[in-house]
């Protein structure tokens, strides 16, 4: 009889995005004439970069020629492509790196989601609150966590609440914790931390041994000075964190897939007796057996965004998300809403009025403005009473949305 891994079942249903569906579905039902506008899902909506097209073909067409045509690539990713991050990516921040801390991957979902297999069953992990839900449920299916409790919170994880109070910034936690995922920018609040605040997590995760696990999917859209792009800007992050990062933000690869992640030589776990054991080595061997790379075109494709005229093209895609979000953030300030994220990220982070339940608040939105969002509830118990909009519309929709916000609502 095959058995179950009975970790899975502690998962509840997909629920957020599955329900968001169901009641979408429910209203276009009832009011078939609806002109309904998506700013719920964080997908991208504007094409590949010419520059990143062009590549692509050339990569194919290479494929399909005896002389330029290849097999497996290294697991690890070409080194044309981690040359190039490397040098575009890191080399500006003074952040220096070897070709074999550079891992190329088909995404940061897939390699957030499990990176945690490198770590023992017993270690305690904490993520903020409200929280991109794959750090939590990958670590649940693994049997890290206990079971869910009526909020909807898992035992054996420390849920670090970033709320008004805190300036939507995480708290250190109070007790020792092993693994520490950190976002940011972050999805969903859209906000950053200072180098200063980035700091005091490096200096627990050295002081306690921990290990950070930093998701910087959204460093693109950093634009004010002074935020940090990569934890390794951080004095003594290179001991205690590993960073994710990916092209699906970044250059609108969510439908083409590569991301990369970088893991210092000098980040260490431990054995019972202390021993120490390097992190590279062990993510080196954990793909080598059960990834085989990804595949030339699309490699070539994510070198193209490194190109003189690929990176002007990439910067216009940020910049057009970027103008979007000013859009929704100031529609929102001047209808009276209190807002958050929005100017180093793709995401409006809103205070629902009057201590509306996320849930309510999504109802009403769509049923008045026709404009459907993400609940803050559905990324944790601390997102309660809150919004979430994305700026990866089109324009003309995001226009219209925010003027529907101003005058249906
Ligand atoms: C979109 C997103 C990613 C990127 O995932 P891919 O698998 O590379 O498309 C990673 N982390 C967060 C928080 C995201 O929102």
């Amino acid at each position: 009889m095959a058995l179950v891994n009975e970790n899975y079942l502690k998962l509840p249903g997909s629920y957020l995005f599955s329900e968001i569906a169901r009641r979408v579905n429910q209203f276009k039902k009832d009011n078939p004439a609806a002109d309904i506008i998506r700013l719920g899902i964080g997908d991208v909506t504007q094409p590949l970069s010419p520059a990143v097209v062009e590549a692509m073909k050339n990569a194919v067409e290479e494929m399909g020629r005896q002389e330029t045509f290849r097999g497996y690539g290294p697991e690890q990713g070409y080194e044309f492509l981690i040359e190039k991050i490397i040098e575009n990516d890191f080399k500006p921040l003074k952040v220096e790196l070897s070709v074999d801390e550079v891992f190329i991957s088909d995404g940061a979902k897939s390699d957030t989601a499990n990176f945690q297999e490198l770590f023992g069953i017993n270690n305690k992990l904490a993520v903020s609150d409200p929280v991109y839900p794959v750090y939590v449920d990958s670590n649940v299916m693994s049997g890290r966590t206990g079971t869910i409790n009526t909020t909807g919170q898992f035992e054996n994880i420390v849920y670090l609440p970033c709320i008004e109070e805190n300036g939507m910034k995480p708290p250190l936690p109070g007790t020792k914790v092993d693994m520490i995922y950190l976002c940011f920018p972050n999805n969903p609040t859209g906000m950053t931390l200072s180098k200063e605040e980035l700091k005091k997590w490096v200096d627990y995760a050295r002081e306690n041994r921990s290990v950070i696990l930093f998701d910087a999917a959204y460093e693109a859209y950093i634009q004010e000075e002074g935020v940090p792009h990569s934890i390794f800007e951080i004095e003594g992050a290179r001991e205690v964190a590993v960073e994710f990062r990916s092209f699906s933000k970044t250059a609108g690869f969510t439908g083409t897939r590569c991301a990369y992640t970088i893991v210092p030589k000098e980040v260490k776990v431990y054995d019972s007796n202390g021993k120490a054991y390097s992190l590279n080595n062990l993510w080196l061997r954990r793909q080598t057996t059960k990834f085989n790379g990804v595949s030339y075109p699309v490699q070539a494709a994510a070198a193209a965004v490194f190109s003189k005229e690929g990176k002007k093209q990439v910067k216009q895609l940020v910049k057009y998300y970027m103008e979007n979000a000013g859009i929704i953030r100031a529609g929102l300030q001047s209808a009276g809403y209190k807002v958050f994220g929005g100017i180093n990220a793709p995401y409006i982070w809103l205070k629902t009025p009057n201590n509306m339940k996320s849930w309510d608040f999504f109802d009403k939105l769509m049923q008045e403005a026709n404009v459907v969002g993400t609940p803050g509830a559905g990324f944790g118990a601390s997102g309660e009473g809150y919004f979430r909009l994305t700026a990866f519309g089109t324009r003309e929709n995001t226009e219209r949305a925010v003027e529907r916000i101003k005058n249906r609502m």
